[in-house]
């Protein structure tokens, strides 16, 4: 069997090693420069690569292609896989070919990597033998060739599922859908939105399926749809007959017998966090995992780095490090989150934002907006006739000491930028790591 693995990154890299340890023919092509950490794995392992170019005819003559989630699907090379029929798979679609242990395969727009740290979390807690991947930490695939755990948990991105054919979880979960990387998809809401739900098409009538009843989208193609697992609702907004809701300060999760926590319990802040509470806890049921360590989980889980983390508080003044926020959905829930009067630190790579839908949350929680960014006059535009004070910074240096100089005991100071990084910073963990630092001088 000739395997072709296209991208040499983590998924790539582990894609080529699990296919080298099953005795497969190995070659790993990446179009563009290869990391140097990557390129020394390779070698290790005695995988044949090229960096620079994709040499068409050796890639065409290969059994089996897998594709990493980074190369766009509108590729030149995958146009020519796809024309002579080659067959074509993501790297956990071919990773779940090669195990039988339980598979917990998290989706959504919003709070995938929270979601899935939090299930992870459950199920270690509970003694289980897990290994968490996907978009999170080592890949999938790599875990597959060296370890033998039964239970994995896995971020998997619309992208990841876009080449399955038949990756099938014991239990999948749909967070929840808005607009995002519609450029992959003809700028075509529904199509992202089903590429999404193919998380399901595989699975048969012991499988589950957990979503957000919450969710209009969900909704709307649920009536549309066909599905064979056992499907599980949550919702934060009315009370269910089977699933998990929330009963005035309490979440509740009812299947064969009851979970039940209060929200002030959870270690995680935030409505939206509520949710991602609840459908972990439906997982964590429907896995047998006792009440008791569920709440246990719940209660000791930190928050993931850059997704609403508390860096410091100084002064009776907190700093929140959100810098994961690319888009305006992921702002919203940390707006709502806020008791106190903000600082909000906004801007960056504008990815079509509209900012009316979180005009009122501003209105009631920010009293000074700073933005951040190479440009920023659409958020000043936008805002300036709406707050009282908006600043324009361009360095994570500037805009954490104007935030300091606004603040007043019981404020708190929000980076949550609704915008890609790309403008100043590598990537939105460069963005969040320069905030900590700077908040921490
Ligand atoms: P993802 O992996 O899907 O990008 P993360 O867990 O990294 O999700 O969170 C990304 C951003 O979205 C963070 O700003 C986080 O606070 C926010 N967020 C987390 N869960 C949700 C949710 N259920 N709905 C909306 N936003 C969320």
């Amino acid at each position: 069997m000739k395997i072709v693995v296209l991208g040499g990154g983590e998924s790539g890299f582990g894609a080529a090693y699990l296919a080298k340890k099953k005795g497969m023919e190995v070659f790993l092509s990446d179009k563009g420069l290869i990391k140097e950490d990557f390129k020394k794995l390779l070698i290790d392992a005695d995988i044949e690569f090229e960096e620079g170019q994709h040499s068409e005819e050796r890639i065409l003559a290969a059994d089996w292609i897998i594709k990493s989630p980074g190369i766009p699907k509108k590729a030149d090379i995958i146009f020519k896989i796809n024309q002579k029929g080659i067959r074509l798979s993501s790297e956990i679609e071919f990773a779940s070919q090669f195990t039988d242990a339980k598979i917990i395969a998290i989706t959504g727009s919003n709070g995938k990597t929270t979601t899935t740290s939090l299930i992870y979390h459950i199920l270690k807690n509970d003694d289980l033998k897990v290994g968490l991947g996907g978009n999170i930490g080592k890949s999938f695939a790599k875990q597959v060739a060296d370890e033998n755990f039964d239970y994995y948990v896995l971020e998997v991105s619309s992208f990841q599922l876009d080449d399955i054919q038949n990756f099938r979880p014991y239990i999948s979960l749909l967070l929840n859908l808005s607009q995002d990387h519609l450029d992959q998809y003809n700028y075509n809401y529904e199509e992202y939105a089903l590429a999404k739900f193919r998380i399901t098409e595989n699975q048969e009538n012991d499988n589950f399926f957990i979503y957000n009843k919450d969710d209009v989208m969900s909704q709307n193609l649920l009536e549309k749809l066909e599905i064979k697992a056992k499907m599980i609702p949550f919702s934060t907004k009315d009370k269910l007959k089977e699933g998990g809701y929330l009963n005035d300060n309490k979440m509740i999760v009812k299947l064969a017998d009851e979970f039940s926590m209060k929200i002030d319990e959870l270690s995680l802040v935030g409505n939206h966090n509520i949710a991602n509470s609840l459908a972990a806890s439906i997982a964590g049921k429907i896995l047998q995992i006792n009440n008791e360590s569920i709440r246990n989980s719940l209660m000791t889980f930190q928050a993931v780095e850059h997704r609403l983390e508390q860096v410091a508080e100084i002064d009776g003044v907190k700093f929140i490090n959100d810098s994961k926020a690319t888009n305006v959905n992921a702002t919203y829930y940390a707006l709502e989150s806020m008791k106190q009067p903000a600082i909000w630190i906004v801007g960056g790579v504008d990815k079509g934002n509209d900012y009316t839908e979180i005009e009122e949350l501003v209105k009631k929680k920010v009293k000074a907006i700073v933005c951040l960014g190479l440009d920023n006059q659409k958020i000043i535009d936008f805002f300036q006739d709406k707050t009282e004070l908006i600043y324009s910074t361009s360095s994570m240096a500037e805009a954490v000491k104007v935030s300091k100089s606004l603040t007043e005991k019981g404020n708190t100071v929000l980076l949550s930028p609704c915008c890609a990084s790309f403008d100043l910073f590598n990537n939105y963990e460069d963005r969040g790591n320069q905030f900590k630092k700077e908040v921490l001088k």
